[in-house]
């Protein structure tokens, strides 16, 4: 049994603690982490508006940015906010660990100062950071997608003159009507390739990945695409919830909380990536600096949590039907309000001002879905 120390110990190495991790470790900090497969290399497609990425990301961890993407809701629309593919490979690359010091091994027990792992070895440490992920778990609201790739000139008929598509919810992919909906996700790769993917963008439980794969196909059939079989697939299920808070070690005495295992998973949308890429400095000044939290900023955060939970709520409580007019309400706020809700962690009056904007522009139905939602809510707590 071996025992280490360090001045910050990072659990998981997926985005979040990679980031954090090497953040960490280019301020001058003594970091130790520790992951089951701290050499496995990442295979998703990850991506992110543009604006949420932080500055010191070189422009090479980018694949692709689309300038305009598009949306297609009750009608097609154009977002004036750009919305980039991650370069997976180069991400990864990018958050070298060359001077950190890495563990292979899993964690039992992860206290605010003690790693404790499988076979014994404990790693003592003036700040631990928990950056497990989340569970898979068909009791967390999940969201799947399959997607294959294509070539530029193939998906032509699809992109339709758009950079890419964010949303299409146009129901040309066979789903009958009252089945859950899913949208086509259609992203540049790089200059020669086209992602496709149908997405369930959350349910408890989400649609099967045998069901988007067959909507996919028939989609692209009603657009004259035709796959071959030879495509590279993704395919996509992840919990966008973090754990229950009875699974987690939080209070003083437990460690930080990151990642997709934290606030920092939207929950209506299920992005991380780019707010822990982002949030990783957050973490080196108050461990460099002995920087803590402001309440006010804990507090927002609290509250666009809730708000943000509130969201899960409708999405996964709307009539089929009405997903497309939600996000057509959505789509027709301001981009600083959509910005806001999307992407603002802890800007709970700009997330708060979105919600209200946009209450009043639903159909008469999702607002009394939405009601409804906040009278259970309140009637169980
Ligand atoms: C195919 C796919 C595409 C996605 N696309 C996007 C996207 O475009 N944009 C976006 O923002 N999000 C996306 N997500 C969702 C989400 O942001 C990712 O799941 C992201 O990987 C979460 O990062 P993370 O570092 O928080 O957790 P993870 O990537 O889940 O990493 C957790 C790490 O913890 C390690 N670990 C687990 N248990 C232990 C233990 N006991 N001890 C030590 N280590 C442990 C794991 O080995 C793993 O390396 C996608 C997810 C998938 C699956």
């Amino acid at each position: 049994m071996n025992d280490y120390s360090a001045d910050v110990a990072v659990v998981g190495l997926g985005p979040a603690g990679r980031a954090v991790a090497h953040r960490c470790a280019e301020a001058g900090l003594d970091v130790l982490v520790l992951d089951p497969h701290p050499a496995r290399t990442w295979t998703p497609t990850y991506s992110a508006w543009a604006d949420e990425l932080p500055s010191w990301l070189p422009a090479e961890a980018v694949a692709s940015t689309a300038q305009k993407p598009a949306v297609w809701t009750d009608h097609h629309r154009i977002i004036d906010r750009s919305y980039c593919v991650l370069h997976t490979p180069k991400l990864q690359a990018t958050l070298s660990l060359d001077r950190v010091r890495v563990l292979a091994g899993a964690a039992v027990d992860v206290t605010g100062s003690r790693v404790t792992t499988t076979d014994g070895t404990t790693i003592d440490a003036l700040h631990v950071v928990d950056a497990r992920g989340t569970l898979d778990s068909r009791d967390l609201a999940q969201q799947t997608a399959f997607g294959i790739v294509v070539e530029r000139d193939r998906a032509e008929p699809i992109l339709e003159g758009s950079d890419a598509w964010f949303m299409d919810w146009r129901t040309d992919n066979g789903a009958r009507p009252g089945e859950a909906p899913s949208f086509l996700y259609a992203v540049a790769l790089d200059d020669d390739r086209i992602l496709l993917e149908e997405t369930c963008l959350v349910g408890r439980p989400a649609l099967d990945l045998a069901v988007l794969r067959k909507r996919l196909h028939h989609r692209l059939a009603n657009r004259n695409v035709k796959p071959n079989g030879q495509e590279d697939v993704e395919r996509v299920r992840f919990s966008v919830e973090p754990p229950p808070r009875s699974l987690l070690h939080t209070g003083r005495s437990g460690p930080v909380l990151f990642g997709s295992r934290s606030n920092l998973m939207h929950p209506a949308t299920g992005y991380s990536v780019a707010a822990s890429l982002a949030s990783a400095d957050v973490l080196v000044d108050r461990f460099r600096d002995g920087d803590r939290p402001r309440r006010r900023r804990a507090l927002n955060i609290w509250t666009v949590q809730k708000l943000r939970n509130l969201g899960l709520r409708t999405a996964l409580a709307l009539e089929p039907e009405m997903v497309p007019q939600f996000f057509s309400s959505f789509f027709s706020l301001p981009v600083e309000l959509q910005r806001s809700y999307l992407s603002g962690h802890d800007d709970a009056l700009g997330t708060m001002t979105a919600m209200l904007r946009m209450f009043p522009t639903l159909p008469s139905s999702a607002r009394l879905a939405i009601a409804r939602t906040i009278v259970h809510r309140t009637s169980r707590s």
